[in-house]
């Protein structure tokens, strides 16, 4: 099998944080210009600090006067949360879970938020997002990056362990039974970058800007007062779709192009599975953005409507009315919502379609 993965080993990573930030989902367009990154920024009072956690790239670009120490104190809270919420490290709370053969597991409070803010979006999205996937994640490899295409009947199999709804949290006791397994991947870089954001917010920070290895979020503008302008990633290939202007913001998107293998026929698998199918994404969606004002629900969101596909992600979006997003689909349209659309620019290449809300 051959295998094109986009996220490379941790330890293949280490020289490359720079070329790792331009392929996120979601490219902070001063890196490009090199405003906050390169040193070239008028304001001195600006901190950025780039490091490897949750599996990705972050790089943090904090305006203050002890830039240095708030990036310090950011970071560890970024370590501390992976502790807890990494589904791989032997001593996480996900991972004493995953492994308590049935029995309530005591974890702390904020695992227990995480997973409790998991099972409510997976309720509210109908199960689009199921945090207890990983098991058939793992089947195709996306866990090891040993890729395979299982068979129907291990599918099959696996799906019966699959089922949010048997998931229960009483306080700071987590159950789960007996062969299932949990993961909160698909909203733990959201809920990080929350938890900075609040962090940031009580020291009294203004302007900051939190990539999230491609999860944005930021506090305020640019130290000058205009807005953050972001890149969304062309899911088909190099440059952005356009170009994103906000302040005091998430933007999350997902999209299978993020990581993927392909087979010996050339078919490619993405790494969000739909939890009715077992079986990789394979829609009308090449991409999903989402804006909003917190980290967790972009997070959560992105990758459900994701799995949702165009016309289901639409209705959401109609039934909730409380966040924006950014389409990019199969044949190259962009839709967008809208309340973004007047910070939206369009690149060359795309066509756009703003949705409107019709109630
Ligand atoms: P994201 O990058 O936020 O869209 O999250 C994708 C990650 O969440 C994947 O790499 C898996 O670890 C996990 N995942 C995949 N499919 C689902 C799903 N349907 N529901 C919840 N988590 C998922
Ligand atoms: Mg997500």
């Amino acid at each position: 099998m051959k295998v094109k993965s986009q996220l490379r080993m941790k330890s293949q990573l280490t020289a490359q944080i720079k070329t790792k930030i331009l392929i996120g989902s979601i490219i902070a367009c001063t890196c490009f210009t090199g405003c906050t990154h390169s040193g070239e920024q008028t304001d001195t009072t600006a901190g950025t600090r780039s490091f490897y956690a949750m599996d990705t790239y972050m790089t943090f670009t904090i305006d203050s006067a002890d830039a240095d120490e708030l990036l310090t104190q950011a970071q560890q809270r970024v370590t501390e949360l992976e502790a807890m919420l990494s589904v791989t490290d032997e001593n996480s709370d996900i991972y004493r879970i995953n492994h308590s053969d049935g029995a309530a597991v005591s974890v702390s409070d904020e695992t227990a938020q995480a997973i409790s803010y998991a099972l409510t979006m997976a309720a509210e999205t109908d199960g689009a997002l199921d945090p207890t996937i990983y098991p058939v994640l793992s089947a195709w490899g996306f866990t090891t990056e040993n890729y395979q295409v299982p068979d129907a009947d291990t599918i099959a199999t696996l799906l019966e362990q699959v089922d949010y709804t048997r998931v229960s949290v009483d306080g700071s006791n987590v159950q789960l039974p007996a062969g299932m397994m949990l993961d909160v991947g698909a909203i733990g870089k959201g809920y990080t970058g929350d938890a900075i954001i609040s962090f940031l917010k009580e020291q009294g920070v203004t302007s900051a800007l939190l990539d999230l290895g491609g999860n944005i979020q930021a506090i305020g503008g640019k130290p000058d007062g205009s807005r953050w302008k972001l890149g969304i990633k062309n899911p088909f290939g190099d440059g952005v779709v356009g170009v994103l202007q906000v302040a005091d913001a998430a933007v999350v998107t997902s999209g299978s192009y993020e990581r993927y293998f392909t087979d010996d026929n050339g078919k490619t698998y993405g790494h969000i599975i739909d939890p009715e199918t077992g079986q990789p994404v394979d829609n009308d969606l090449a991409s999903v953005t989402i804006i909003g004002k917190e980290g967790k629900k972009c997070d959560a969101l992105s990758t459900a409507l994701f799995v949702m596909g165009q016309e289901q992600a639409i209705s959401y979006w109609k039934e909730k009315q409380d966040f924006d997003m950014v389409l990019i689909t199969q044949d190259k349209q962009v839709l967008v919502t809208e309340g973004i659309a007047a910070q939206f620019t369009l690149q060359d290449d795309f066509s756009q379609t703003v949705l409107q809300m019709t109630r």
